[in-house]
């Protein structure tokens, strides 16, 4: 089954009855980005910048960071790069960016709030991604966003860029990581291009689990019924205004929740590079009906166990 899958690879990815979902690659090096392609991805789903930055010993300038990601835009040849802006705090600390000490870092200073106490830092980026881009797509998602104001100063930052720097091919949006913007999906949907539904941290703020507790993180499951409609409310929101749905965390490549997240809506799954094939393998197993049964099946549960014992049994 493997190897059918792998042979498969390059091929799009579409239910028994033709409904097409994009798959692609989470990338943390921009030197993978060939290997990704290789094994079917159909672009970056999410280049998790801060592993760019993290992989110099002091913060890399403009011409470093357009050379990094050039490198992962000519690799896709024209498939989408969706980039998030460095996502540092919390868990993840950068060297050369020395954060303040907090009792709660996973409740403090991180994401975009970080990013936008040094808007100088996120101004680079955004210059060197749209640099790199030129006339190719880019997408590019702003982390940890919890409402509307957060990203309008944001997207404040990136006007300025944009007005500088010639990029056609551009999107602007907001991953959804915090309830609050799923719970204020509607106002959002409005104002970006896209949501992309990072579910490690969804499942980590709204089930009150630290994702990395050693003895509690096996209860942080994104098959929860209370992640899954909060997932739903962002896919209907966006849908509403004609807005694309990715989903770059974990949730993504596990093959119960493949049939949820389709059933529910989502347009396109970004995974680790190793797993395209399979997933894609797993939606071509599907029609769109049997997915939208276990998106209700699962909504229908209470708790994380019942909805992978409902799930086992259909
Ligand atoms: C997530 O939170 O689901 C996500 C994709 O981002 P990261 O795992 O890098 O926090
Ligand atoms: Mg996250």
């Amino acid at each position: 089954r493997e190897r059918e899958a792998y042979a498969a690879r390059h091929e799009e990815a579409r239910t028994q009855d033709g409904h097409r979902v994009e798959v692609a690659a989470n990338l943390g090096n921009t030197a993978h980005a060939a290997d990704a392609v290789e094994r079917g991805a159909e672009g970056v789903g999410l280049l998790r910048t801060e592993f760019v930055f993290m992989a110099h010993p002091d913060a890399p300038d403009l011409d470093t960071q357009i050379a990094e990601y050039r490198q992962a835009i000519d690799a896709l040849d024209g498939r989408p790069l969706v980039a998030r802006t460095l996502d540092v705090g919390g868990d993840k600390p950068l060297p050369y960016w020395p954060l303040p000490q907090e009792d709660n870092p996973f409740l403090g200073l991180r994401g975009i709030r970080l990013a936008l106490t040094r808007p100088e830092v996120l101004e680079t980026q955004l210059r060197a991604l749209l640099t790199a881009a030129g006339d190719r797509p880019l997408r590019i998602m702003f982390p940890m966003v919890k409402d509307i104001a957060e990203f309008r100063a944001a997207r404040e930052i990136f006007d300025r860029v944009q007005a500088e720097v010639q990029a056609s091919d551009v999107q602007l949006g907001v991953m959804i990581e915090i309830p609050s913007c799923a719970l204020l999906a509607p106002s959002l949907a409005a104002e970006v291009d896209f949501f992309s539904i990072g579910t490690n941290d969804l499942t980590q703020y709204t089930l009150a689990i630290d994702r990395g507790h050693a003895e509690l993180s096996a209860q942080a499951d994104g098959l929860h019924p209370a992640v899954l409609a909060l997932i739903r409310m962002t896919v209907e929101a966006a849908h509403a205004e004609g807005k694309w749905v990715g989903v770059c965390g974990e949730l993504a490549s596990d093959a119960q929740a493949v049939p949820v997240l389709i059933g529910l809506g989502v347009d396109e799954l970004s995974v680790s590079a190793r797993q395209v094939p399979m997933v894609k393998a797993r939606l071509r197993e599907l029609t769109l009906e049997t997915a939208r049964h276990h998106a209700d099946m699962a909504l229908r549960q209470s708790t994380s166990d019942a909805v992978r014992e409902a799930l086992e049994a259909l």
